[in-house]
């Protein structure tokens, strides 16, 4: 009897083996088998695209045990193909696509399948191709013919990424349509990334003050309470505020907090920490150490560089902070602050302040590439203020001061919730009350005098 039992065991063992097996996968795709199609690629194509034929091919192989090829477009064309990004196949050119925004599309010719997405957009058209036409072992599926035009997968967010450039008002983000961007660490881009978000409102960045400075700007950011300049965590009457790192570390996520400024600048300490003045550094640094090792945030900041060697040192530094807090299955809060827009708009150094507009636009790549292969990211990028008075005039942009001024900024978002912001102003403290929300907290920040965003 126990023999019996064994051998009825190690053939169902036998058979869920074979089943998962690429061999005696009966996968279709348009009608021919998965494991004939070759994953096509340009290596003249952004790294993006690269990125995505690879998270296509290892997902396929997760799914459904097939191990598809990835060839360059130099190679011979096959009957059956996966084209990914721009490529020199006849599918690619006939890809031509009406895309705004956060769209993509998808071109099914037969059993020629082209992707095509801006830059990191891609990564939301490969996600979406996985999610949709390749469900899971043994299934029969059918990409509509011609061109799709498509919007990123969204799911709840678990995980929120908060980009603040320092000082970047609305001009500022319009400086790539009249700059040339031969800068050397950059994609080559004529666009600030956020306009790929589907979501742009803007921020009204008063703080009790007037003109808001960074300490009040970045509490403003980071606790949901109006104060006065100077303070750093503090409320108007010198008490500790709950911070988004605080709270979202209080309910079980990792929390990480950078900047290409010094950890004590205004902005990463109104993350990380509580503090009547802002330049009381060893006050912010005894705050920070509590937060640390009461919390384990990760405090990771001063890049300020601008060699090609060093930004991407910056690149596989967010790569590398995203892989550490990916692995908390609670979900995290991440602050990344791009500081040095503020300062070159200070002195009124265009050249320089473009230089930090396109690593940021870097780091702001590198976030959305993760956030689009994970969907249950949130991803806003805003601004603690406008600095310079940056005004466009016969096509051109100048400054018109030389400090902060209470222009409104934009508030660009990807994710869960992204439309509660578009073409809609709010008070800066509105931003992290609608994050406390979304993570399912609704008394965070000063609810007397302003609501998070309600659906
Ligand atoms: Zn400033």
């Amino acid at each position: 009897m126990k023999k019996i039992l064994f051998l009825i065991l190690t053939c169902i063992a036998t058979l869920a083996l074979l089943s998962s097996c690429a061999l005696f996968n009966s996968s279709t795709i348009n009608g021919e088998k998965l494991s004939s199609y070759k994953i096509v690629y340009s290596a003249d194509d952004h790294d993006y695209s690269y990125r995505a034929a690879e998270y296509i091919q290892s997902s396929v192989k997760t799914r459904t045990g097939v191990e598809l090829k990835i060839v360059e477009d130099d190679q011979t064309e096959g009957e059956c193909e996966i084209i990914v990004g721009e490529t020199s196949r006849s599918a690619s050119a006939s890809l031509d696509a009406d895309c705004s925004r956060s769209e993509f599309a998808i071109l099914s010719d037969g059993t020629k399948i082209a992707l095509e997405g801006d830059y990191f957009l891609i990564a939301a058209a490969a996600y979406y191709f996985v999610e949709t036409f390749v469900p899971t072992n043994n299934y029969q599926a059918t990409v509509p013919s011609g061109v799709s035009v498509c919007e990123p997968i969204v799911k709840e967010a678990k995980n929120f990424i908060m980009l603040i450039g320092d000082g970047m008002g609305q001009n500022h983000t319009k400086l790539f349509d009249v700059l040339e961007n031969d800068v050397e660490y950059g994609d080559g881009e004529d666009i600030f990334y956020g306009y790929y978000l589907s979501a742009i409102g803007y921020s009204r960045t008063n703080s009790l003050t007037g003109t808001t400075d960074s300490a009040a700007g970045g509490t403003a950011l980071s606790s949901g309470h109006k104060t006065y300049n100077e303070h750093i965590g503090i409320d108007a009457d010198g008490n500790d505020v709950l911070l988004i790192t605080e709270l979202a570390s209080s309910l079980g996520k990792s929390t990480a907090v950078m900047s290409t400024e010094t950890k004590t600048g205004a902005t990463p300490a109104s993350f990380s920490a509580h503090a009547e003045d802002r330049d009381g550094k060893s006050a912010i640094l005894q705050s920070q150490i509590q937060l640390t090792s009461q919390y384990g945030t990760l405090i990771d900041c001063g890049y300020d560089y601008y060699t090609s060697a060093k930004l991407l040192g910056i690149e596989d530094k967010i790569r590398e902070t995203l892989d550490t807090l990916d692995n908390d299955g609670d979900g995290f809060f991440l602050m990344y602050e791009e500081a040095h827009i503020d300062k070159h708009s200070h002195n009124n150094d265009t050249e320089k302040l473009f230089l930090a507009l396109v690593r940021f636009n870097q780091a702001i790549a590198t976030f959305m590439e993760y956030a689009f292969y994970h969907p249950d990211t949130m991803v806003i990028i805003t601004a603690d203020h406008e600095t310079g008075g940056l005004t466009e005039g016969e096509g051109e942009y100048y400054f018109t001061y030389g400090d902060h001024t209470s222009a409104d900024v934009f508030v660009f978002v990807h994710g869960a919730a992204a439309e509660r912001f578009d073409g809609v102003s709010v008070e800066n403290i509105q931003i992290p009350m609608t994050v406390a929300h979304l993570m399912g907290k609704d008394d965070f920040g000063d609810r007397t005098t302003y609501s998070h965003l309600t659906e």
